[in-house]
């Protein structure tokens, strides 16, 4: 296994320099240096051929000894030194100090085709930054991210991408629901890797402390690295720097919106500052079309991070994202201008975001309206949103019976469905044949284009518990199954239509299924 290493982060950002990974604040660093704990009996789940080729390895590399020791923590890669991040963040609206990596270490960063990654083990155990938790993971959580993120990427979200999957062989005490039933459950790892693992709140725990020199070094390094067309530092590039996150970032969110992805915990420290969605967590994605929904029943009171607040919630963030470079910068008036932008560009980019998938590629001065409408229709009657915008791109305007077929076929409860629906549905398929008359394309053009914009497959929340429940019984081939269905998200894949489905009735209340909280 051959890896060019690369550290730069290490090298250029301060360190602290205490060397034991007992848990403390950590002042005036960026980073603790740590090693990932020795674990029981490690065993390879799952490796992602991509991503061995995306970092310079072979197909043979994934199977060896070697990777297995290194990817499950059990030896370090030479010339390196795995650390952990200091960050804080504002949790659900409250700024809760030092969070930090209390279970990711990375191992390290390195170079293939000219390409930077940083290479993070998750579930590796303690570091400075563990608080009152165990630095673990459980199979549960590591499955879902490893599979979600991988799926996320080739869905056209950008997203931190994973590597492996492992078992550690240790044991894991976790209360799953908070309810009191706390039991040992297998302890996993996953390797992440991204250009970057930075987050809002590596930014804001500095400013938090009044720390200006190293928030000054950290924002400096990130300018220069990943930001790098912004050229020397200075008040006018932190501007522009900031300027580029919120852009990045409102990406990101359209495109959630847009598959139907809904993120669960968007507290500051799981921000990414490159704009990718990063730690999956309680996530889920819609079955029923529904803005109030969101699967973290740790916010099921205020349901903060619902789908339909996530853009405004990404807003509230960059705010505090601001108030952590305003120290650099010290005057209010360019970061403000383009905080008042976002509200405007957010609208307007969801608006072309929900055209595509409507295949509307003109504007017309309604546009607007029809898709208020449709979004209060979906709303009326439990309907699958992923069925029924797939199945809209067979809408054809020669056939005015179609409408009703298609969204027939995403409600979850007919019954349910009163004539007043019914009517609604009509009236809103009678104005969308009208506005299709307005485009240019044939209705075959059209739903190719649609189907590139409105997936097939999605990682439903049942179907990752699924994979859970076997792999917990030690059946992996699940988990393969899934990752190699969703690495083609648009395409018609006749052979997996079992996947292209309603969610089952069983998994309605089930745990894991429409109950995740933070516990992983
Ligand atoms: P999350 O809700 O997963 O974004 O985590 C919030 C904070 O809690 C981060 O600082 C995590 O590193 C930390 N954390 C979560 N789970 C654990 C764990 N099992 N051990 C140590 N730290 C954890
Ligand atoms: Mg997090």
């Amino acid at each position: 296994m051959k890896l060019k290493i690369a550290d730069r982060f290490t090298k250029e950002l301060p360190a602290d320099p205490v060397l034991e990974n007992s848990r403390r604040q950590v002042k005036k660093a960026c980073f603790s240096f740590v090693n990932p704990k020795k674990t029981e009996k490690p065993e390879m789940l799952h490796v992602s051929p991509e991503m061995l080729f995306t970092l310079g390895m072979t197909l043979e590399d994934g199977t060896s000894e070697e990777f297995l020791n290194v990817f499950t923590g059990n030896s370090i890669l030479s010339n390196t030194k795995p650390y952990a991040m200091c960050y804080g963040g504002h949790q659900f609206g409250n700024w809760a100090g030092q969070l930090g990596d209390g279970r990711a270490i990375n191992l390290a960063e390195i170079e293939h085709k000219n390409k930077h990654w940083c290479l993070q083990l998750k579930g590796a155990g303690e570091t400075p930054y563990s608080r009152n938790a165990d630095g673990l993971a459980v199979l549960r959580s590591s499955v879902r991210e490893y599979l979600c993120s991988e799926a996320m990427y080739h869905l056209g979200v950008p997203t931190t991408r994973a590597l492996s999957l492992a078992l550690s062989g240790d044991e894991v005490w976790r209360d799953m629901l908070y309810d009191g039933n706390a039991a040992y459950e297998k302890g996993a790892i996953v390797c992440r890797v991204s250009q970057s693992f930075l987050r809002f709140g590596n930014y804001q725990i500095l400013a938090s402390r009044q720390d200006n020199e190293t928030l000054k070094t950290l924002v400096d390094y990130t300018i220069k690295h990943h930001f790098t067309y912004l050229g020397k530092p200075s008040k006018e590039a932190y501007v522009q720097f900031f300027e580029a996150v919120v852009e990045n970032t409102l990406e990101t969110l359209i495109h959630w919106q847009r598959v139907g992805f809904v993120h669960g915990v968007m507290n500051t420290d799981n921000m990414s500052i490159l704009g990718q969605t990063i730690d999956y967590g309680p996530y889920g994605w819609l079955e029923g079309y529904d803005h109030n929904w969101t699967p973290n029943t740790t916010d099921s009171q205020f349901k903060r991070y619902r789908y339909g607040a996530q853009l405004d919630m990404g807003l509230w963030n960059l705010y505090q994202l601001a108030n952590a470079l305003y120290p650099l910068i010290g005057e209010a008036e360019g970061l403000e201008r383009i905080l008042h932008a976002y509200y405007e560009n957010a609208q307007a980019q969801y608006l072309i975001m929900m055209r595509s998938k409507l295949g509307l590629f003109t504007e017309d001065k309604k546009d607007a309206e029809l898709i208020a409408n449709l979004e209060e229709t979906l709303q009326l009657t439990e309907t699958d949103m992923t069925i029924f915008f797939r199945n809209l791109s067979d809408f054809s305007t020669e056939t005015s019976l179609k409408g009703w077929t298609i969204v027939k076929d995403a409600f979850y409860t007919i019954n349910e469905v009163s004539d007043a629906i019914k009517q609604k549905w009509n009236f809103w398929f009678m104005n969308y044949a009208e506005r299709l008359q307005k485009e240019k394309f044939t209705s075959e053009e059209r739903k190719e284009k649609m189907k590139q914009v409105n997936p097939k497959y999605v990682l439903r929340n049942y179907m990752a518990q699924l994979a859970i429940d076997a792999a917990n019984k030690g059946d992996y081939k699940l988990i393969d199954e899934l990752f190699q269905l969703l690495r083609k998200p648009y395409e018609e894949q006749p052979e997996n239509k079992k996947w292209f489905v309603k969610r089952p009735d069983w998994a309605r209340h089930k745990a894991g299924c429409s109950m995740l909280s933070c516990s992983s």
